[in-house]
């Protein structure tokens, strides 16, 4: 793979890069799989490698990152090449542009709030700059994440586009919810799978990022890379992880302090989630396991699962965030630190068992 990328290159993507670029002939393909692993990453390498112009580089090894092609998709200006992210994912994706075109009129219009969707303008400049012809004659490439983000409008205006695919445009549509997307968008790609990478890459390259103890928040992220580095960077360390469980037992909200609402759901989803599974015996996913207490009670944590769902679903704007969170932290507390001789109410809970 070239040095050069559009974003931090990640490791594990050589080889899916590698495997599309020889085998993928499709005009559309769906990289799809959890988050936090690099679709998107994956999907503008794709497109840097289709363009790319390299008399020298296989196609395997592409992009080469030096070519006059290259040059251009590494400073964002390519003609034959266009990137739609949601307004509200930019900067986190490390995709903000400049907006030099494109978000004058918006800027223009007022102090909005980002978008969170795909919307049909954005999706017609897609349409136009695939009619045209290729300015470099090598095809264009269009990467839209993530895809399920594609409000109906835009969706539909989008499907004209993918049944009737102008000769030498090539789309790459990513997402983590291809169950989101409209069906007839998704039966005309072709599918490509991209999983969790192997737990030792990922700590690795998490180590590289300057990740103390990497193991503890990629298991907290469900092995997703990216979504452990981008925790890491909130300033929750392995150590503030492992505590979770205990400060939560103690309803010290605090240890929650400084997180974004969405995380803080997140991760007492989490909490519950493997709490439950200590109850009934089996493996947490999230928490280390000596980190979790092993009576917690199975009544407490249905209630809290729902408080906490019915919270996740809020979470983007809740009226009063501290006092949720501290409501969110107590319901837990409740849950995982009822101990179970108190409410042993004719017995019924003694048949649960331990490990
Ligand atoms: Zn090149």
């Amino acid at each position: 793979m070239a040095e050069a990328s559009l974003l931090p290159s990640l490791p594990w993507l050589a080889a899916p890069l590698r495997r599309a670029l020889e085998t993928q002939t499709a005009h559309a393909l769906l990289l799809h799989g959890p988050g936090g692993v690099g679709q998107f990453e994956l999907a503008l390498l794709l497109a840097q490698g289709w363009l790319c112009e390299s008399t020298t580089v296989p196609l395997g090894d592409r992009p080469c990152g030096v070519c006059a092609s290259c040059r251009l998709v590494l400073v964002r200006s390519h003609p034959d090449m266009l990137v739609l992210v949601p307004e509200a994912l930019r900067e986190a994706l490390g995709w903000t542009t400049g907006d030099t075109e494109d978000g004058g009129e918006e800027k223009a219009a007022g102090k909005k709030k980002p978008s969170k969707e795909i919307r049909v303008e954005e999706i017609r400049a897609v349409i136009a700059l695939a009619l045209n012809t290729s300015a470099r004659g090598r095809g264009k490439a269009f990467v839209i994440h993530p895809a399920e983000r594609m409000n109906d409008v835009a969706s539909n205006a989008f499907l004209k586009t993918l049944e009737e695919p102008a000769g030498d445009a090539r789309f790459l549509l990513c997402s983590a919810a291809p169950d989101a997307l409209a069906p007839t968008i998704r039966s005309r790609c072709q599918a490509i799978a991209l999983g969790l990478p192997p737990a030792q890459v990922a700590s690795d390259w998490l180590r590289a990022q300057g990740v103390v103890a990497p193991e503890v928040l990629l298991a907290g992220c469900g092995g997703q890379p990216q979504d452990a580095l981008a925790l890491a960077r909130l300033g929750v360390d392995a150590a503030a992880w492992r505590a979770l469980p205990r400060r939560v037992g103690d309803a010290d909200a605090a240890a929650l302090r400084g997180w974004p609402l969405p995380v803080v759901v997140d991760a007492l989803q989490k909490l519950c989630h493997d709490a439950a599974c200590v109850a009934a015996a089996a493996e947490p996913r999230y928490f280390p396991a000596a980190s979790l207490p092993t009576d917690a009670d199975p009544a407490a944590l249905v209630r809290w699962a729902n408080a906490l769902r019915r919270f996740a679903r809020d979470a983007d704007h809740p009226w009063n965030a501290d006092l949720s969170v501290e409501s969110m932290v107590e319901q837990g507390r409740e849950a995982l630190q009822t101990p179970r001789s108190a409410r042993r109410d004719g017995g019924v809970d003694s048949l649960h068992s331990r490990r």
